[in-house]
């Protein structure tokens, strides 16, 4: 082809600039500039004219998925807003309204700074999470943003200065020490933000240390992404493409199995020409491709959306890995879903695929102890329960002991729920509170 193809990024800043967009009423436009004060925005060229479907906005799902909405906030949030820029106020007071409204969205949901940030000679190591003992999370600093921001993003504080949040810059590369030394890791996994928003330098600058003879221990290298749903491009027509599917090849002739963990909504995002021709480039290189997202309202909330997307994974060589539930953070109130619904909807997509797409597993909660399954709701003498079970746990040994919450309908969040038949705790709390002292 020649041509490059060149991102376009829309955010509050030009959005109106966007064609489609004029076709919204001044209220909508409105309403997606009041709420992303609050909560970041940013969409794309590619997601504007290939993804989403404008005869069906505002319900469209890749709509819901990059557009800010005015559900999103609270009533009350959003007229404090909405009056604060109709009544012309600075931007300073404005800027100062929506760092209020953020801290009351929980910007930093399941403790994630206080327990994952593992240690090194009594200093804390910066830009890495070590929680599950085979899996070690890397966060470089110049991967924190995305080509596009999801609105269900529990990272949004990442993305803006709520305060000191970012988990990320890895300046210092002192955590390849403590991987080097952490002979159980065998799997790193690169996350964001989103990785492959980096160049192929810093992508190799940050991976190409895990091919050397002392990161044995480690297998596997995975990419945590959104980039194949919203910028399939960077494999295909992009300037680096040709770079970086070589170096994908180069990973994968070192021995090593290649993850890309890609997130994938909805089916929509599978139709693409561009989307297509991106996951058959990666294939190419023996890299692996998994997919992984939450459950949310407005955007897959049906079985047949799963059922479907999962299908249609399998069909082009992609592996279903996660259905996870949405997390305590951000525009929940929007998004989230009972527990209930979330296994209802996934039993009914699963058991109408076919064996091969259900190395899915979920729904999955991945709260403070591990990520909690949803295995089950039954009935054990005479009481309705939900059975849940650890698919990863900070003790490993509470993997695969199924345990038993009242059933409630409404809970959405494992902190939501009870222990059943009139048990004050559930198994692990005691040892989860010890390791919260040791902090
Ligand atoms: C999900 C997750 C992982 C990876 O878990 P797998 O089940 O191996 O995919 C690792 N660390 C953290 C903190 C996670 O949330
Ligand atoms: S790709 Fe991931 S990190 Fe980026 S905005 Fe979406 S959910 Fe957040």
């Amino acid at each position: 082809m020649g041509l490059h193809k060149r991102i376009r990024f829309y955010s509050l800043r030009n959005f109106e600039l966007i064609p489609q967009i004029r076709s919204l009423s001044s209220e909508a436009k409105f309403s997606i500039k009041a709420v992303s004060r609050v909560l970041p925005f940013r969409t794309n060229n590619y997601i504007v004219n290939e993804l989403i479907d404008w005869n069906a906005v505002p319900n469209d799902p890749i709509f819901q998925l990059t557009f800010p909405q005015r559900g999103m906030l609270e009533e009350k949030q959003y007229a404090a807003i909405a009056d604060s820029i109709l009544r012309g106020e600075s931007q300073n007071t404005i800027n100062q309204l929506a760092d209020t409204i953020r801290f009351e969205l929980n910007p930093h949901p399941a403790g994630q700074k206080e327990l994952n940030v593992p240690n090194m000679d009594n200093t804390p190591l910066q830009g890495i999470q070590h929680k599950y003992k085979e899996t070690c999370l890397v966060f470089p600093s110049a991967g924190q943003t995305c080509h596009a921001y999801c609105t269900y993003c529990f990272r949004w504080a990442q993305f803006i200065r709520v305060d000191n949040g970012k988990f990320s810059t890895v300046r210092t590369k002192r955590y390849l020490k403590y991987i080097e030394e952490h002979k159980e890791i065998t799997d790193v996994l690169f996350t964001g933000g989103d990785p492959m928003i980096m160049t192929v330098a810093k992508l190799k600058d940050y991976i190409l240390p895990f091919l050397q003879p002392e990161f044995e221990h480690v297998n596997s290298i995975r990419i945590g992404t959104k980039v194949l749903s919203f910028w399939p491009y960077k494999f295909t027509i992009d300037k680096e493409s040709s770079e970086l599917l070589q170096f994908f090849e180069e990973i994968v002739n070192s021995g090593k199995h290649l993850a890309i963990m890609a997130h994938f909504s909805h089916g929509n995002e599978l139709k693409t020409n561009a989307v297509r021709s991106a996951i058959e480039k990666i294939r190419g290189t023996g890299a692996e491709i998994r997919s992984q997202a939450p459950i949310v309202k407005h955007i897959n909330n049906e079985a047949a959306v799963w059922a479907e997307m999962w299908k249609e994974q399998v069909r082009l060589g992609i592996i279903p890995y996660y259905m996870f539930v949405e997390r305590n953070t951000g525009a929940k109130n929007y998004f989230e879903i009972p527990l209930a619904e979330a296994f209802r909807i996934f039993k009914k997509a699963y058991s109408s695929i076919s064996g091969l797409a259900r190395t899915v597993k979920g729904p999955s909660m991945s709260a403070l102890p591990g990520k909690v399954n949803v295995d089950g709701i039954s009935e054990v003498n005479g009481e309705k329960v939900f059975v849940l079970n650890f698919i990863q746990a900070r003790n490993p040994d509470w993997v695969k002991i199924p345990f038993f919450a009242e059933y409630d309908e409404n809970a959405t969040w494992l902190t939501d729920l009870k222990p059943a038949f009139g048990k004050k705790k559930f198994f692990y709390e005691d040892e989860l509170e010890e390791m919260k002292k040791r902090i």
